[in-house]
């Protein structure tokens, strides 16, 4: 008989990550330039198997949240308790993203990146307004759901979800048959992301592989004070800002808490988009934390496009790096303007990769810096990314436990356990022929 433990998960998505990272590097040293190599192998096999897995956990985002949210809406019995926690959770959202940002302020001034920086840099990076507030809350409302979900418009499709949930739950008999309905179909999406789980190392070893391959250490070499600073700012931040949170305001153990977002941390860093991981992220929140349905479908997917502590960090710390590298100084005035216009260009952006970059440009031209700065960072702005991406998920969750734990939501047992959540992410599926 075989007594063997199968692997976790997590551990098979570690080892498919760090053989892409050293596939990388290999392929790199071992075959530079060669045109087969890079045509069949890199730009072939590893490109292709990236991009499926990415596509597959984006394929999965808009019915996810538009099914789980219905579900966690349909089941509130009051709509004061949707009032509070939505409350609760955009103040949480907004909170930590103005601590994120004022942090990194004070590391880029502390540590000074930009002193004496080269410049020589040009670009041809253009910079849109920042949304006005109005516009932001016009556009959380689709004129057309099914458009919405087309577009894979996450605001539009959580606001389309919670009026139809309000409706199911106000509809008496004819809303528990739908409610019925969404219950069995959330079970079954779910296994699909069990599913693409269970692909995960592969996927996360093409896409490793693929980025290592090309990526240019010499431009982290020249950047280095820029990459340690933002690098050590996320991980404060990471590490202790939502530890302390967490703590202070929960009473629960933060290092349960970090240790359990491994999955998602992974899955994060390999995609550098949140929006991308959003099934991972809510079913960490849900099977791994114990936060209920009710608050994890609300709150996950809100906070994969409103909330982006780790791009808010970048924002500052880049501002501050490019003020100084072109011998500008900037006012408090200043400064608060730059925490205003992150925040706010931040909201209602989607949390894909790169789009950090996009925003930076608002915030540098509300303050007047100059636009060339970006392209100074540009280079290293890749492997960045993807830490960020992994602190914005991680606050993602950190603040849906707390607004679990408050409204009484968060299942203690489930939570302490360091084994929950693992069984549903096992798929058996000659079990069905049974
Ligand atoms: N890639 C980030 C995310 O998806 C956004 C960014 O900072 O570029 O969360």
């Amino acid at each position: 008989m075989n007594t063997k433990k199968p692997m976790s998960l997590t551990s098979r998505v570690i080892i498919g990550m760090v053989a892409g990272i050293l596939t990388g590097f290999a392929i790199r040293s071992l075959f530079g330039d060669n045109g087969f190599v890079d045509e069949y192998i890199v730009n072939g096999l590893f490109e292709v198997g990236g991009k499926i897995f990415v596509a597959s956990l984006k394929m999965l985002v808009v019915p996810l949240v538009f099914v789980s949210l219905v579900c966690g809406t349909s089941s509130l019995k009051d709509l004061s308790t949707l009032g509070r926690m939505g409350g609760k959770t955009l103040a949480f959202y907004i909170a930590t993203t103005a601590i994120a940002i004022t942090l990194a302020l004070t590391m880029g001034n502390l540590f000074q990146p930009g002193a004496g920086a080269d410049l020589t840099a040009a670009s041809s990076f253009k910079s849109t307004e920042a949304p006005s507030l109005g516009q932001v809350i016009i556009d959380m409302f689709p004129t057309n759901p099914i458009n919405a979900m087309a577009e894979g418009n996450t605001l539009q499709v959580i606001v389309f979800a919670v009026l139809f949930g309000i409706a199911i739950s106000a509809a008496g008999k004819p809303g528990e048959r739908v409610a019925a309905m969404f219950s069995d179909l959330n079970d079954v999406i779910m296994k699909l992301v069990a599913l693409l789980m269970n692909i995960a190392p592969y996927g996360v070893f093409f896409l490793m592989a693929k980025l290592f391959t090309g990526l240019g250490l010499g431009a982290i070499l020249n950047l280095a004070e820029y990459f340690l600073v933002l690098a050590g700012t996320l991980l404060l931040h990471g590490l202790v800002t939502y530890s302390l949170m967490l703590k202070g305001l929960t009473g629960l153990n933060p290092i349960t808490f970090l240790k359990k977002m491994e999955d998602a941390i992974m899955f994060a860093f390999s995609t550098a988009s949140s929006a991308a991981t959003i099934p991972v992220t809510m079913e960490t929140a849900k099977n791994r934390m114990g936060v209920a349905n009710r608050i994890s479908s609300f709150t996950v997917p809100l906070g994969a496009t409103v909330n982006m502590d780790g791009t808010a960090i970048m924002q500052g710390v880049a501002t501050a790096f490019i003020a100084q590298a072109f011998n500008i100084d900037l006012t408090m005035t200043d400064y608060l303007m730059v925490i205003m216009t992150a925040t706010l260009a931040s909201i209602g952006t989607a949390g894909v990769p790169g789009v950090g970059l996009i925003m930076l440009a608002m915030v540098l031209n509300q303050v007047g810096l100059p636009l060339e700065g970006i392209a100074l960072i540009m280079g290293v702005d890749r492997l960045l990314d993807m830490i960020r991406t992994a602190v914005n998920i991680t606050g993602d969750c950190a603040v849906s436990i707390i607004v679990a734990k408050s409204e009484g939501a968060l299942d203690m047992e489930r939570f302490n356990d360091p084994q929950a959540g693992e069984k549903e992410e096992e798929i058996h599926l000659h079990e069905a022929e049974a």
